[in-house]
């Protein structure tokens, strides 16, 4: 029978996430339940609940559990939202959000990764996900507006066709920055005015896209 990493989950939930401060318990749970190793290529499933982003093929890494939780947690998702990924990659920060939020819309830029994503998801039997290959920075309006926005790469700013897409009392929560290093940043709109809060600095790969960074210039 395959192992099933009860044990390293819940070590990871307590050590790397609530010792560190993640408080909301929707974000513990979730991130309790969702199997983290079979987001990971095979090879590196041993060290899969590691305090580190991995690689997952394609130059792309799947975040670390704590900035993970953190991201999550700063959505503030009680579990009627609607919510836009940008960034499918691995597929695992998807499925926290389908565990915190009501329906998830989620854009991948490289078909592999997202195709490889759809799979686990299905098989882990997720029916609140939709997903789209293509450049997230665009957003998804056919479906706006979001309650909850997560940009999983970083971007060079936060783009007011975002901001469009996102509803009422919504928040934004992206890396913004440089290709070094970036400032995970909360925007949140309320009473259509735009409030913007620092939370941590971060290391994301680059948002690449239409109004993120532009992978031919490599000015990033
Ligand atoms: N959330 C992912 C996970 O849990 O595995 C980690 C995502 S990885 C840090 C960032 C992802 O953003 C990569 O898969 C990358 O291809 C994707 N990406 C970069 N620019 C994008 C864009 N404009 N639209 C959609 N995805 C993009």
């Amino acid at each position: 029978m395959m192992k099933d990493y009860t044990d390293e989950r819940l070590n990871m939930v307590d050590s790397q996430l609530a010792h560190r401060g993640i408080k909301d318990k929707r974000v513990l749970d979730a991130m309790s339940k969702v199997p983290r190793h079979l987001f990971v290529p095979s090879e590196i499933i041993s060290i899969a609940h590691t305090d580190q982003p991995l690689s997952i093929g394609e130059s792309q890494t799947i975040s670390q559990p704590y900035i993970v939780a953190l991201m999550s947690e700063c959505l503030k998702l009680k579990g009627e939202e609607k919510i836009l990924e940008l960034g499918t990659g691995s597929g695992y920060q998807t499925a926290i959000l389908a565990e915190l939020g009501f329906s998830v819309y989620t854009i991948e830029r490289i078909s592999t990764l997202s195709i490889g994503a759809q799979r686990i998801l299905e098989h882990l039997e997720y029916e609140n996900i939709k997903f789209k290959v293509g450049d997230g920075t665009l957003g998804w309006p056919e479906n706006a507006p979001y309650d909850g926005i997560i940009v999983t790469a970083g971007a060079p700013k936060v783009s007011q066709v975002l901001v469009n897409q996102l509803s009422e009392g919504g928040r934004i929560v992206i890396p913004v920055g440089n290709s070094f290093s970036q400032e995970l940043v909360v925007v949140s709109k309320i009473n259509k005015k735009i409030k913007t809060e620092n939370i941590c600095g971060c290391m994301f790969v680059p948002l690449i896209g239409k109004h993120g960074w532009n992978k031919e210039k490599k000015y990033y």
